[in-house]
């Protein structure tokens, strides 16, 4: 997940900013804005806008820095393999191949009867 650093602790961008909107039924309310926050000067987000939207910000370079994970400290995406004729899925390839010979054996040629 995409990290930032601000020098401020407690730096707030602000996204969208709030606004009034006058309704005939329900008078004036407030739509709150988008804002982003940082907790100790650091903040964190998977939200592709906030990161174009960081990443854009006057201040990125100069009080906002990406903080760039170390390599292989990225949590590695679990790998599933899905078998192709029921759906089942395993953790590797090994227990998809067993799992295929045993139990679809005739779909894989294994077997000729009849
Ligand atoms: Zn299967």
């Amino acid at each position: 997940m995409p990290r930032f650093i601000s020098r401020y602790a407690n730096h707030v961008l602000v996204m969208k900013p709030a606004r009034k909107v006058i309704d005939e039924v329900e008078g004036i309310t407030i739509v709150p804005g988008r804002r982003i926050q940082f907790v100790d000067g650091v903040y964190e987000t998977d939200r592709s806008e906030e990161v174009k939207f960081i990443r854009n910000h006057r201040d990125f370079g100069v009080l906002i820095f990406e903080e760039k994970p170390a390599p292989g400290e990225e949590p590695q995406e679990p790998v599933v393999y899905t078998c192709q004729h029921c759906g089942k899925e395993f953790e590797s390839s090994q227990a998809l191949l067993r799992h295929v010979r045993k139990e679809h054996a005739d779909l894989i040629g294994g077997q000729t009867s009849g």
